[in-house]
C-alpha cells in the first residue's frame, strides 16, 4: 500500500486514535448513528463568518480532485500579498486546507477557525500538522493562529467578527512538535500498512475512545457485552469505566463485589435481585408537603447557536423559544394547560417573558424538572428585560424541582437503570403507558430534536411550518404532562 492519503481531519482522528482511522477507511458502516447535523451547520456558519475577518480574500472552491484545488492555490500565492480562503497544500500526500492563510510577501500566517469557545488540545494539532505541510513545503511560516468564539462577546447591533473572534498565537508550539508529527505519520502508515482491509486492528478501548471526542465506533470497538455491564452505570466516570473493563471486571455480577459509589451498588443491586422499587414515603411525603397549591409545571425549549443572532446574545447562550405550563388550581382540581411557541422569524425572547409573566402569576409554587436550568433561562430574561424582572425572579424564588426524589433516590426503580433523568424516570414509572412514551411522537422526540426543528422553521413554507409546529407543541406538552403524572403517582406512593 502507498503511503496513505492525509487531511488534517484524517490527521486529527489518527491523533485520537489509529484504529480510528482504519474504520473510516474499511469498515465505516459501523459508524453509531447519533446525527452532528447542528455541530456541522454551527462549524459551516463560523467558518464562512471568519472568512471575512483579515478584509477581501479569494476562496478556493473545493474539487473532488485535491490537485485542482492545490495548483489553484499556487497560482493565487503569486499575487501576494493577499487572503487565501481554504488554500490547499500537499506535501508527499499530507495534504492539507488552511481555513484561512496570511500570504505575504516575506512569508505566511495560518489561521484555523473553530466554533468552539476555547482552544482544545486537539486543536493545536490540528494547526501545527497545517505548519508541518507548509514548513516541510519550504514556507516561511510566520505565525500559527487558532480563531475561536469569544463567550464574553454580546452582540448588540450589527456583529462584529474581530470582537466575535479570539485569536490564540500557538506559533511556538506548533514549531516544537514538528518532530512529533513526522513521527505520527510515519506510524499512521506503518498501522494502515499492517493492517489491510481483511486484518480488523487489534486496538483495545480506553478513555482515547471518549476524549477529546466520543468515537463513532465505540459501541463496535466494546464488542458483545454481558446485558448489564459497567457502560451501562450513567454517572459513573469514564475514567473508572475503564479502569473497571480493563480489570476484567465488566459484568454488574462481578462489579457487585467491588467498592463502589453506594449508587452505582444500589443500581447494581436493584438489577441483579430484581428487585422492587425502593419508596422512601416519609420523605416523599416531606417533599410534597413542600408544594403548595395552585400548582404550575414549567418546562422550556431552548436553542443554543455559535453566532448570536439577535442583540444581547452571546455564542451558544441558551434562547428559549417555546415553553408548556399544566396547572392545578386546587386539590384534586381539573388539569388546565397554557403553551407557547415563538415565530421563527424573530427574537422570541420578548413575547416570551411577556407571556410568562401573564400565565404564571406572582407567588406560586412553579414545578420543574431540573429546574436549575428554567431558573437560568428565566434569570437572564429578567436581566434583560428590567420592566418584568421583579415578577420573573418571583417566579424562580417560588421554584421547586421535581427530579429531587429521584436523584435523591427517595423513590428508585430498577427501571430507572441509575438514571434520574425524565427520560428514564418516566417509563420505570408508567410501564407500557403509551400516553407517555416519547417514541410515540411524530418528527419531535427530544430537546435537540426540538431546537434543530424550530430552526429550520425558518426557510419553511407555511404549510410545512404547521405540520412541524404542531410537533414542537406535542412534544414540549408531553414533558409537563409527565411531570404532572410523576407529581401524581408520587402523591398515590405515600398516600
Ligand atoms: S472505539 Fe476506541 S479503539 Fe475503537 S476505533 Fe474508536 S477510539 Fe479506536
Amino acid at each position: 500500500m502507498d503511503k496513505i492519503y492525509l487531511s488534517k481531519s484524517r490527521y486529527c482522528r489518527a491523533f485520537q486514535c489509529n484504529k480510528m482511522l482504519w474504520m473510516d477507511r474499511f469498515m465505516s458502516d459501523e459508524k453509531d448513528s447519533e446525527s452532528k447535523e447542528s455541530v456541522f451547520e454551527n462549524g459551516r456558519k463560523v467558518g464562512e463568518l471568519a472568512k471575512g475577518l483579515f478584509g477581501k480574500y479569494v476562496n478556493i472552491e473545493y474539487n473532488e480532485d485535491l490537485n485542482v484545488m492545490v495548483s489553484e492555490t499556487f497560482k493565487e500565492m503569486k499575487n501576494s500579498p493577499n487572503v487565501i480562503n481554504e488554500a490547499s497544500f500537499c506535501f508527499d500526500n499530507n495534504f492539507c486546507s488552511v481555513d484561512i492563510l496570511k500570504n505575504d510577501t516575506d512569508g505566511v500566517e495560518i489561521y484555523e477557525v473553530k466554533s468552539s469557545t476555547h482552544v482544545t488540545d486537539i486543536y493545536l494539532e490540528d494547526a501545527s500538522y497545517q505548519y508541518f505541510v507548509l514548513k516541510s513545503l519550504g514556507y516561511n511560516v510566520k505565525k500559527v493562529c487558532i480563531v475561536y468564539l469569544n463567550k464574553e462577546y454580546i452582540r448588540k447591533g450589527k456583529l462584529e467578527p474581530d470582537k466575535l473572534f479570539n485569536i490564540k498565537d500557538i506559533t511556538e508550539i506548533a514549531i516544537s512538535k514538528m518532530e512529533e508529527i513526522n513521527n505520527k505519520i510515519t506510524e499512521i502508515n506503518e498501522f494502515m500498512k499492517e493492517h489491510p482491509e481483511e486484518k480488523v486492528p487489534n486496538v483495545k478501548v480506553g478513555i482515547h475512545c471518549v476524549k477529546p471526542y466520543l468515537c463513532d465506533y465505540f459501541k463496535f470497538c466494546l464488542g458483545k457485552l454481558p446485558k448489564n455491564n459497567v457502560f451501562d452505570i450513567p454517572n459513573m466516570s469514564f475514567k473508572t469505566k475503564f479502569k473497571l473493563y480493563s480489570s476484567g471486571k465488566v459484568d454488574f455480577k462481578d462489579l457487585r463485589k467491588e467498592k463502589l459509589n453506594k449508587n452505582y451498588l444500589q443500581q447494581i443491586e436493584f438489577e441483579l435481585d430484581e428487585k422492587e422499587p425502593k419508596i422512601d414515603v416519609k420523605e416523599i411525603k416531606k417533599f410534597l408537603e413542600s408544594l403548595s397549591y395552585p400548582l404550575y409545571f414549567l418546562d422550556f425549549e431552548t436553542f443554543d447557536v455559535a453566532i448570536p443572532e439577535y442583540d444581547y446574545t452571546s455564542p451558544y447562550m441558551q434562547v428559549p423559544f417555546q415553553y408548556s405550563l399544566h396547572y392545578i388550581t386546587k386539590e384534586n382540581g381539573k388539569l388546565m394547560h397554557k403553551e407557547f411557541l415563538a415565530e421563527a422569524n424573530e427574537d422570541p425572547r420578548r413575547k416570551l417573558a411577556e407571556r410568562l409573566v401573564k400565565d404564571i402569576p406572582k407567588d406560586l409554587c412553579v414545578l420543574a424538572y431540573n429546574m436549575s436550568f428554567e431558573k437560568s433561562v428565566i434569570k437572564k430574561l429578567a436581566k434583560l428585560y428590567p420592566d418584568l424582572s421583579e415578577h420573573l425572579l418571583n417566579i424562580t424564588e417560588n421554584m421547586k424541582d421535581l427530579m429531587v426524589p429521584f436523584r435523591k433516590r427517595h423513590y428508585y426503580a430498577r427501571q430507572m437503570q441509575g438514571s434520574y433523568s425524565i427520560k428514564y424516570v418516566l417509563p420505570a414509572l408508567f410501564q407500557d403507558d403509551k400516553n407517555l412514551d416519547y417514541h410515540n411522537l411524530d418528527l419531535v422526540h427530544n430537546g435537540k430534536e426540538a431546537s434543530n426543528t424550530f430552526l429550520s422553521l425558518k426557510n419553511m413554507a407555511e404549510e410545512e411550518q404547521k405540520v412541524l409546529r404542531e410537533s414542537l407543541l406535542k412534544y414540549c406538552r408531553l414533558d409537563t404532562y409527565a411531570m404532572v403524572k410523576t407529581f401524581e403517582k408520587l402523591k398515590e406512593e405515600v398516600l
